[in-house]
């Protein structure tokens, strides 16, 4: 099991967990680049968006509500927050389990970076 968020979310490696459900899992950026970033994940190793399967329509469902739920707890979903998930190399993703990245606490620009 070489999937460092797999491992994550077995806590097999420390994170500074945010919530869990029996499908979902997410903590702190160790690299966060605003005042509120979260990562939220899938229990499920997905490697990139393009995997997302049928099968998994549900579960991308229980994904983003997780990542409601984090930002009404934050105090952050009247004021606003950004949801990105990146897919391949040019969009900037390292990580290849799928993630959706929740930043908020400052303005965000558009277009991005
Ligand atoms: P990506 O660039 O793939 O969209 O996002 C990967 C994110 O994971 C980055 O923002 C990076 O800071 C974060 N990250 C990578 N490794 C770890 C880790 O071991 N722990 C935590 N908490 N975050 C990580
Ligand atoms: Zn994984």
């Amino acid at each position: 099991m070489s999937c460092v968020f797999c491992r994550i979310a077995r806590k097999q490696v420390s994170s500074a967990q945010v919530y869990e459900d029996e499908e979902v899992f997410a903590f702190e950026d160790i690299n966060p680049q605003a005042p509120v970033h979260i990562l939220v994940i899938p229990k499920k190793h997905i490697p990139s968006s393009l995997d997302i399967g049928q099968e998994d329509h549900a579960l991308i469902g229980r994904l983003f509500q997780a990542a409601n739920t984090i930002a009404r707890d934050r105090g952050v979903s009247e004021r606003g927050f950004r949801l990105v998930m990146n897919c391949n190399r040019e969009a900037g993703q390292t990580v290849f389990h799928v993630h959706l990245h929740l930043l908020a606490g400052r303005p965000m620009h558009w277009p991005p970076g």
